[in-house]
């Protein structure tokens, strides 16, 4: 069934599913709204047009299979948007940023209720997120941040001493952090799976195998494949990564670059004696963080973002398929836990995910159609903050005159990359910095002074904004 490269959540989702018929377009259809992209975002925004308006026509088209893009084959970690709350604040103003931060929060029971009310058994497991700090320099990294939170009401956060944070996360590694109660993890492609399944249960018809290959934009909006297409009202381009080769007018709104990521056997005895079998997320405080946790089945997964970068951000072969820095991912996993050198590695992975400069999503409108709507931006961190994307873009479809509609979310891309060549080779030059940079604080060393200054121009992409350099 799979025709190229797959993470193991994905494979382990279609096993499950047996044989799988796929509905290609291959005709002409009409509906009230055609959403392109079939991973979370795309479903999560037709459950919500369902919900709100059960009448409606609705039809997704997706390229591949539903989830084969970053939703079913993310890290699993439900992380949601407080750490990114003063720069949101700064970029949205107040209002908005409580709003989001307190909706990508809210997103995790909503998940975990929509799944049990479905029987969606998308493993999940509610039991917090640790931010560590593995050197001196990343100590008190949140502190800040948790004065912001609490002088708005909207703090989870709470410091950890040493001896807590290194028995919550199974790490000597770890000698600083904080802890929120709220987020988790899960088997990201059984709920995008299971998301396809009861969206198409409620009625929403959806075309697998069925790629948009162009769409016409004058009195009608119709959306093309190679056998078929879709006259419709209103058009949600659900496609994350892809999205900038799609929309010229979004190509400097992101900067895609890899996630890599790699999975151990079963090591259950172990992860029990690590204290690590609950699912627990643990993030260290690079700007490009690693991140762990245990899956159900007592194996560990370890992964790193900011590795591959691509040229005018296309979807390149190498992100649909095993990781370049799987080796190197290894080591740093023997880091964190050097009692598990011996164990094996079952397989490695990455994908693309797309960084916006100010490190959260943004949705809005096509600047020449209003009736075509995008969303996207996650800056990989798209599971709970996906669930709140489905809430505004329905509300955008559905020309909805709310909080969120005239939030400064709804205004597309707030700031933007440089052109090619030199937003890549900026990046590059960049991420370099930001390795020796955090290579020396690993070894308690000083960071060149060239380093630090390159790596602050990258400090707004990264999943939490430290005040400390
Ligand atoms: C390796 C990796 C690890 C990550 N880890 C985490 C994590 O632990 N926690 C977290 O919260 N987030 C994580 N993320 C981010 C998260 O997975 C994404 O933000 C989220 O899945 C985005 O969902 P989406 O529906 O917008 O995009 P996608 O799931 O990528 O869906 C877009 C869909 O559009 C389809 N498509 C593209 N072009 C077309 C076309 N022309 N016609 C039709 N269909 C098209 C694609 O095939 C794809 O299925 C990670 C991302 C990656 C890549």
């Amino acid at each position: 069934m799979l025709n190229h490269y797959q993470s193991p959540w994905f494979k382990e989702a279609l096993n499950a599913e047996g044989e799988i018929s796929i509905n290609q377009l291959t005709s002409k259809e009409t509906s009230d709204v055609c959403i392109v992209g079939g991973g979370y975002t795309g479903l999560w925004t037709a459950l919500k047009i369902k919900e709100k308006n059960p009448a409606l026509k609705i039809i997704i088209i997706e390229k591949d299979l539903c989830g084969s893009g970053a939703s079913g084959r993310n890290g699993g970690c439900m992380i949601p948007l407080s750490s990114k709350f003063p720069a949101m604040k700064t970029i949205v103003g107040t209002k908005d940023a409580i709003k989001m931060v307190k909706a990508s929060e809210e997103a995790l029971n909503k998940i975990k209720d929509f799944c049990e009310l479905n029987n969606i058994d998308a493993q999940i497991r509610i039991n917090g997120i640790v931010y560590a700090a593995t050197n001196n320099k990343h100590r008190g990294g949140f502190d800040n941040l948790i004065s912001e939170l609490k002088e708005n009401n909207i703090n989870s956060w709470k410091k950890l001493s040493k001896e807590k944070v290194q028995n919550l996360t199974g790490s000597n590694r770890n000698i600083d952090g904080y802890f929120s109660p709220i987020g988790g993890s899960l088997q990201p492609a059984l709920l995008v799976r299971g998301l396809k399944k009861i969206a198409e249960k409620k009625g929403i018809t959806i075309f697998e195998r069925s790629q948009m290959l162009s769409y016409k934009n004058k009195s009608k909006i119709i959306v093309k494949s190679t056998n078929g297409s879709v006259e419709c009202k209103k058009l949600v381009v659900a496609i994350n990564a892809w999205t900038p080769s799609f929309f010229n007018f979004l190509s400097r709104s992101v900067i895609l670059v890899s996630s890599d990521m790699i999975i151990s056997e079963p090591i259950s005895s172990e992860l029990e004696k690590l204290n690590l079998n609950n699912g627990l997320v643990v993030l260290d405080s690079n700007l490009f963080t690693h991140y762990y946790r245990s899956t159900i089945d007592g194996r560990i997964i370890f992964g790193k973002g900011g590795n591959t970068f691509s040229l005018n951000n296309k979807v390149i072969k190498s992100f649909d398929g095993p990781s370049s820095i799987e080796n190197f991912l290894k080591k740093s996993l023997i880091n964190f836990f050097p009692s598990l050198l011996n164990k094996k590695i079952t397989q490695s992975w990455n994908g693309p995910s797309e960084r916006t400069k100010t490190g959260f999503p943004f949705f809005g409108y096509h600047p020449k159609n209003k009736n075509i709507i995008y969303g996207f931006g996650y800056s990989g961190n798209g599971i709970l903050p996906t669930f709140v994307g489905g809430e505004i873009l329905s509300d955008m479809v559905l020309e909805e005159k709310n909080g969120w509609t005239k939030s400064n979310f709804c205004k597309g891309p707030i700031k933007l990359f440089p052109p090619e060549p030199f937003r890549w080779i900026g990046a590059v030059i960049i991420r370099n910095a930001v390795r020796r940079k955090e290579y020396a604080e690993q070894n308690e060393l000083n960071p060149s002074w060239i380093d630090k200054q390159l790596a602050k121009l990258a400090t707004s992409v990264g999943r939490v904004d430290r005040i400390k350099d």
